[in-house]
């Protein structure tokens, strides 16, 4: 020490410990501070999926319909018990509570349409990358009939809901849930979603869900975003 000033490296040391105990106050849960469950940005330009899905398109389903989620989440969680929780937690907490039905499909939308928007990609599409394609070949026996079975799950979802390439224990399987349902609630974990409300696609293919379907597959499906998904599995 040398009569109150500080060396170099005291002040260093010093001011770390500062930045360091100022940042730990800011680690506190959501509802400490009373912030939002938030609406993310889209992972691409509004018309980056065009032809296949437009900027009309993506202006009401991102702007109005996921966004209307995350106001009405917000508005039914303040001040209760799920206040605090992250989103999962909110969803895996009120599923099959026909109580907290409404809360429910609002979390659970939100967490639906953040993992369809990041799905796809500007120029996805086509056969996945090698690791995750041997996944593919060994539970649907082939890209094609991969291709089959997620069609078929995504064009028979009677009214509205969702398709999903799921995962549990590292094996893959399809999955069709209806409304706001997801695999989470089932105890798997999610890889790639495709949304078939009919705000998904109506303005671009009206009732032609199939063709819907088809151009997500052919065109847009993000294969790296599922890579990662079952990585982290
Ligand atoms: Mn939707």
């Amino acid at each position: 020490m040398n009569d109150g000033i500080l060396t170099r490296r005291e002040f260093v040391v010093g001011a770390t410990a500062a930045v360091a105990a100022v940042g730990a106050t800011l680690i506190l849960p959501r509802g400490a501070l009373a912030a939002p469950i938030e609406l993310p940005p889209l992972p691409y330009a509004d018309n980056a999926l065009d032809p296949y899905i437009s900027a009309n398109t993506i202006g009401f389903h991102y702007g109005k319909h996921h966004k209307a989620y995350v106001d009405n989440v917000n508005k039914m969680i303040a001040g209760t018990e799920y206040a605090d929780m992250q989103l999962e937690k909110i969803i895996t907490a009120t599923a099959g509570n026909a109580e907290k039905q409404s809360i429910f499909n609002n979390a659970a939308q939100v967490w639906n349409h953040t993992f369809y928007w990041k799905s796809m990609k500007p120029k996805g599409g086509g056969a996945p990358p090698k690791e995750l394609a041997a996944k593919i070949d060994a539970a649907f026996g082939s890209y094609d009939g991969f291709k089959k079975a997620f069609t078929e799950a995504a064009v028979t979802q009677f009214g509205s809901g969702w398709a999903w390439l799921a995962a549990k224990d590292g094996a893959l399987q399809i999955v069709k849930t209806p409304n706001a349902e997801n695999p989470l609630v089932k105890g798997l974990k999610p890889v790639l979603t495709i949304d078939v409300w009919e705000h998904a696609y109506y303005l671009d293919y009206q009732n032609k869900r199939p063709d819907y379907v088809a151009a997500f597959l052919d065109h847009l499906v993000n294969w790296d975003f599922a890579a990662s998904n079952l990585a982290a599995a």
